[in-house]
């Protein structure tokens, strides 16, 4: 099955176009449980796009799999038009840069401040002078509303605003897709708001492509050009969001949104 996202008609400037994710015939897993199973599906660069469906159905499987934290047993993994998988370590490498990811516990740097954790990799892994770091760290403090943190450790920190230092940090590496895996699930209630505003902003605002698990299903909703429904290792249903929420083809997705909603 081939799922594309739709044309948007408000196109940003310089945006990218074309295909920038392709999973083919993707199969993962563990021991005797197939966790995906021949999965395909491709997303064009600048669109967002959300998966959903019942916990186990393989969902987080998907971002592990394009972060290089897990591998498949079977399939081609492509990120713009070069191999993720199966490919030699060193290309895997440089592929693996053009990905971010946010997950659900914010993996902090306990140790360094705001500023290091978000300069760090910038200055080791892509050659950024500290300047030139520091001054991209400081803007993107500024996009996620804490410009005034960045001397603070993350233990000072709200766990809201833990989330949006690490969405700063993912951003800091210039990634051309961003993977967000439940990233509000272990926060507090009040603290959601406030980081989904932020992404809100940051897919309004910016041309990155955005890969995201979630359970907020208004959020969803909002930012998705395309989502997809999980059940058991495989897409059953994919559409705009309009259509999912609203009239849902599949009476599993039908199930899984009256039981969320
Ligand atoms: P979802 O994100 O949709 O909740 P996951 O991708 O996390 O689903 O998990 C899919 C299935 O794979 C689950 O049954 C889970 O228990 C299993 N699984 C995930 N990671 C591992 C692992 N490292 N070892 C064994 N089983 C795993």
């Amino acid at each position: 099955m081939s799922v594309d996202t739709a044309k948007n008609p408000e196109k940003k400037p310089g945006q990218h176009t074309g295909e920038l994710v392709r999973l083919e015939q993707v199969t993962k897993r563990f021991g005797d449980h197939t966790v995906l199973d021949r999965l395909d599906f491709g997303v064009e660069a600048g669109k967002h796009v959300t998966l959903i469906g019942p916990s186990g159905s393989g969902k987080t499987t998907i971002l592990r799999l394009l972060m290089t934290l897990a591998k498949p047993d079977e399939g081609t993994i492509t990120v713009d038009g070069q191999r993720l998988f199966p490919a030699p370590e060193k290309q895997i490498r440089e592929v693996r840069k053009k990905i971010g990811m946010v997950f659900q516990q914010f993996n902090l740097f306990p140790n360094m401040t705001v500023l290091r954790n978000i300069t760090e990799a910038p200055v080791t892994v892509l050659g950024l002078s500290k300047d030139e770091a520091e001054a991209r760290a400081r803007e993107l403090l500024d996009l996620v509303g804490l410009a005034d943190k960045c001397d603070a450790r993350p233990t000072q920190l709200s766990g809201g605003q833990q989330q949006r230092v690490a969405i700063a940090r993912a951003l800091a590496m210039r990634p051309q897709v961003l993977l967000l895996d439940e990233v509000t699930s272990a926060l507090d209630p009040e603290l959601v708001a406030g980081v989904l505003d932020v992404l809100r902003d940051i897919a309004r605002t910016t041309d990155i492509t955005m890969l995201c698990v979630t359970h907020e299903m208004n959020f969803a909703r909002d930012i998705s050009d395309q989502v997809l429904m999980f059940d058991s290792g495989r897409v059953i249903e994919s559409g705009p969001p309009e259509k999912i929420f609203s009239d849902p083809e599949q009476e599993r997705t039908r199930e899984f949104l009256g039981a969320v909603l």
